[in-house]
């Protein structure tokens, strides 16, 4: 049948069965739904470390053995301009604090961010000292909480999918 005026087509959808067929083979997805699907597998993490965790934990996860690369997650970015998460990896200080925040505040949205070790997260073993900020989460939003001294390779890779799940589906809580 040729669709050549809008009545014929209008009578056409009106076809229960053209009506169900639509239905069954067209799907519309919101656009950001599908930009999310996008983002989470491939997301691009800032590329700096702040101590022992950011070489045991994440270059550890990012090397040949652990291959975060499986994921599409490896390209570590030297501009913030260009990350979409930031991985807190390491001992935050007084005088460190102020830059974690401003690369923060430099990533563009959406960004999200996996603090990984028990010093990111809390302070770890030098939470009691006069000049260490007791975790990321002070200064910024975490999404992600990596536990460990240091953490595992694979937990580290863990927080990267439980970052994807929560991306894909943002009503997702993750810890
Ligand atoms: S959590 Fe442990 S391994 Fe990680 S930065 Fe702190 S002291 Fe180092």
């Amino acid at each position: 049948m040729e669709l050549n005026n809008k009545h014929q087509i209008e009578e056409l959808t009106k076809d229960p069965v053209i009506v169900n067929e639509v239905k069954r083979l067209i799907h519309i997805a919101p656009v950001e739904k599908i930009l999310n699907i996008a983002r989470a597998h491939s997301i691009w993490p800032l590329g700096f470390g702040l101590a022992c965790c950011a070489i045991e934990a994440l270059m550890g996860a990012n090397g040949p053995r652990y291959d975060l690369s499986r994921f599409g997650y490896e390209v570590l970015r030297s501009s913030p301009r260009q990350a979409d998460v930031m991985v807190v990896a390491g001992t935050i200080t007084n005088k460190s604090a102020p830059f974690v925040v401003r690369l923060y505040e430099q990533m563009p949205e959406p960004k999200w961010v996996i603090a990984v070790g028990s010093c990111a997260i809390s302070g770890g073993p030098f939470v009691d000292s006069y000049y260490v900020v007791p975790g990321a989460k002070e200064l910024i939003p975490v999404d992600v909480f990596v536990p460990g001294c240091p953490p595992r390779p694979e937990a580290v890779i863990d927080g990267f999918l439980m970052l994807k799940k929560k991306i894909l589906d943002p009503k997702v809580v993750t810890s």
